[in-house]
């Protein structure tokens, strides 16, 4: 990414257009959305910049610009932009063209970008798993004894410690080159660096921890609620996993836990409150598209597959309860095959974006770019017309 030169990509709307932001053309720049955003800023106003941004083809401005990611589409911008050129939707695209500029390796944002490459996808840990069934000999017959899937660990434990790590170098190569992106295309000012590197890291894990800035949303705050309960959700199912993992393997624990153990406990909660977060996300996207926007693949992709994470997994701990062992181990299957979906396409999916967007926050303490302003959107709008 050149320094001073300033390069256009001509098929920059084509693809934005492709990823969700087609109305980015109806823009004609009258600033009404900057000035509504709550997470706007008054030194780095967005999202209209992005719009015309996107629209003359910078590209690069726009991969290193930590603001596209300091945007929760909480949709305001689109409720009152005049023109129906729905910024929040295009700021949500250019987030999924991230994704696939900072895929390593490049195929694999391609994959996760079109509904054609799903049956591929899903295959890649289908397969998988089968092989390992028909390793064990578990294909042709049902496992006797109690129902534990602790009998598949040595194989499952493999697959996903290599994935774990796999995932891991390529999220690092993604976000390094994000970092040295905006580092080098961001003006810098008085204040850059002075916050320090652990502070600002400390600084945007309390924001994210408490969504605060999530938080301002006006016409569409329901996704605050639902986004939380996937927050929280996912970091217990997490939480648990560790767990799990390290207790089995480095401690022996014995497994499966009793219903009143802490650990099941905390599994249940994440599990549910992921249940009911993705339930709140599908209703706001489903029946409230005048204040959420439309919603796109990336979005939808998302969505189902924590879903069903959650769902197969407590459907999974219900068959095991009742003892149906054929059901049961079938279900972990399918249970197994969305958690690799998830982990495994984790740098490409729209995942990524609670990396991309820690790391920019992170980048904004950092660079000392200052805070979004603390009056509501009905105030700035009466200051304006005042003025
Ligand atoms: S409010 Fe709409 S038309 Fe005005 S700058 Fe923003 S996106 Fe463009
Ligand atoms: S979607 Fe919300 S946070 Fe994002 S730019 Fe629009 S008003 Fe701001």
């Amino acid at each position: 990414m050149a320094n001073n030169i300033i390069e256009t990509d001509s098929d920059l709307i084509k693809d934005i257009t492709k990823l969700g932001g087609g109305s980015l053309k109806k823009c004609f720049q009258c600033a009404t959305c900057s000035v509504v955003c709550n997470l706007s800023s008054d030194d780095r106003p967005f999202p209209r910049k992005e719009m015309i941004w996107a629209q003359w083809g910078l590209k690069d401005k726009l991969l290193s610009d930590p603001d596209v990611w300091r945007c929760y589409q909480c949709g305001d911008c689109s409720v009152y932009c005049p023109r129906g050129a729905k910024p929040a939707e295009v700021m949500g695209a250019i987030r999924n063209y991230s994704f696939k500029n900072y895929a390593f390796p490049k195929f694999m944002g391609k994959a996760l970008s079109s509904p054609k490459y799903l049956p591929l996808l899903f295959a890649v840990p289908v397969i998988l798993f089968f092989l390992v069934l028909q390793y064990m000999g578990a294909l042709s017959s049902v496992p006797t004894g109690s129902i534990a899937f602790t009998r598949f660990d040595n194989y499952v434990d493999v697959i996903f410690v290599l994935l774990s790590v796999l995932v891991l170098l390529a999220m690092a190569k993604g976000v390094l080159e994000f970092w040295k992106n905006m580092d080098q295309n961001n003006t810098h000012g008085t204040a850059y660096g002075s916050a320090g590197i652990y502070n600002s890291i400390l600084l945007a894990v309390q924001e994210v921890l408490t969504h605060k800035n999530f938080k301002k949303c006006d016409a569409n705050n329901i996704r605050y609620t639902g986004h939380l309960g996937i927050f929280y959700g996912f970091i217990a199912l997490f939480i648990v996993t560790a767990i799990v993992f390290i207790g089995d393997r480095v401690f022996h624990m014995s497994l499966p836990m009793g219903q009143v153990n802490p650990v099941k406990i905390l599994a249940n909660l994440g599990a549910f409150a992921l249940i009911v977060g993705c339930s709140i996300a599908f209703y706001n996207r489903l029946g409230r598209k005048d204040k959420a926007g439309e919603s796109y693949y990336y979005d939808w992709l998302f969505l189902s597959v924590l879903f069903l994470i959650g769902a197969t997994g407590l459907l999974t701990e219900i068959i095991r309860l009742s003892g149906y062992a054929a059901a049961a181990y079938w279900s972990y299957f399918i249970h197994l095959t969305f958690v690799f979906f998830l982990i495994g396409y984790f740098p490409y999916s729209k995942f990524a974006h609670l990396i991309y967007r820690f790391v920019a926050i992170i980048y904004s303490k950092y660079a000392g770019m200052s805070e979004p302003a603390e009056d509501s959107v009905s105030e700035r709008i009466e200051e304006k017309s005042v003025a």
